[in-house]
């Protein structure tokens, strides 16, 4: 009877398991056909310096204005295209989409643009991959954008788990390209280990900005010390209110970005947009550009 039972229930388990991966085929049959059809697009949110409320470039987040079921984000859709290469060919695309936006952007108004980078999201899959360094030349020759004016993002665990993506961020440093550590905090990454990684930025992790938890600021600072006396600069991500900032401040943070400054939003409304981004100094609105 057990042995039934047993069977039963394994029966039971490949049914949900088949189901599982004829969902997640589905989405990545959709993911392929969407990038055929150019329906992704991306958004630009910028990043402040807090000392002079200087907008210092913006990080392009990638979104899916799905027809019919309206715009979605990448939570639910980079995960799945994650478990396969298909996220290198989405990440292709941010990279080319990105560089070629920024030398738009400095093109049409080079006194507003021209000093700034733009940071793009690249998964641990593709850094992991050698066509990254093709990738990112590829991006960058055809778009024109100096090397220096482009930002990567990777997430704190791949730095620690990927050999072969540490060798090429350490390529990609040398042709002028600067990384940055994407959800800091997050991971397990010491203090010891930071002063060896192949990295310019620390992206303190939005949880350790909006945390009210006792300990919570000493925690901060202690990453920015740790950061600044390995000579990195830090960003801090998902700023939403001006106490945050302040505090963020008072620690010495370089950069911020979040809701409080600006959202995320499409290349248009980035252009257009005049007199939206908070002067961090005097936390007044000040013109853009
Ligand atoms: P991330 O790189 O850590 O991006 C920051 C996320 O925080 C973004 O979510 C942004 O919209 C959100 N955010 C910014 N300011 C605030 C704030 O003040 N409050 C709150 N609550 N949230 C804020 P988003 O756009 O949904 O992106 C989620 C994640 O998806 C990103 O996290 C990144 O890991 C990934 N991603 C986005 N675009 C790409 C891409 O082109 N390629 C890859 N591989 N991953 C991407
Ligand atoms: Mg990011
Ligand atoms: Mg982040
Ligand atoms: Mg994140």
């Amino acid at each position: 009877r057990a042995r039934e039972a047993g069977r039963g229930r394994s029966h039971v388990f490949g049914d949900a398991l088949r189901r599982e991966l004829s969902e997640q085929n589905a989405i990545e049959t959709a993911l392929g056909a969407a990038l055929a059809n150019g329906e992704f697009v991306l958004y630009y949110q910028p990043v402040v310096a807090v000392e002079t409320g200087d907008v210092e470039g913006y990080e392009a987040l990638i979104r899916w204005p799905r027809p019919g079921l309206g715009l979605q984000q990448p939570d639910t859709f980079i995960p799945v295209a994650e478990k396969s290469d298909l996220i290198c060919d989405i990440d292709r695309w941010g990279l080319r989409e990105a560089t070629r936006q920024l030398a738009q952007w400095s093109e049409d108004e080079p006194e507003r643009y021209a000093d700034l980078t733009v940071a793009v999201n690249i998964s641990g899959r593709h850094l992991a991959d050698v066509g990254i360094i093709s990738d990112v030349t590829g991006a960058l020759a055809s778009s024109g954008l100096a090397a220096h004016r482009l930002v990567l993002e990777i997430t704190e665990s791949v730095l620690i788990d990927v050999p072969a993506a540490t060798a090429h961020l350490v390529a990609l440093r040398e042709m002028g390209i600067s990384i940055s550590i994407d959800d800091f905090g997050t991971g397990y990454t010491s203090i010891a280990q930071l002063q060896q990684l192949p990295v310019d930025t620390l992206k303190i992790d939005r949880q350790f900005v909006t945390s009210t938890v006792a300990g919570a600021r000493d925690l901060l600072m202690l990453m920015v010390n740790a950061a600044h006396s390995c000579g990195l600069s830090v960003v801090a991500e998902g700023v939403e209110t001006d106490d945050q900032l302040e505090a963020l401040r008072a620690l010495s943070v370089d950069s911020v970005q979040g809701f409080l400054l600006a959202r995320p939003q499409p290349a248009d409304v980035v252009q257009g947009r005049l007199g939206t981004v908070r002067d961090a100094q005097g936390l007044q609105l000040r013109t853009e550009g």
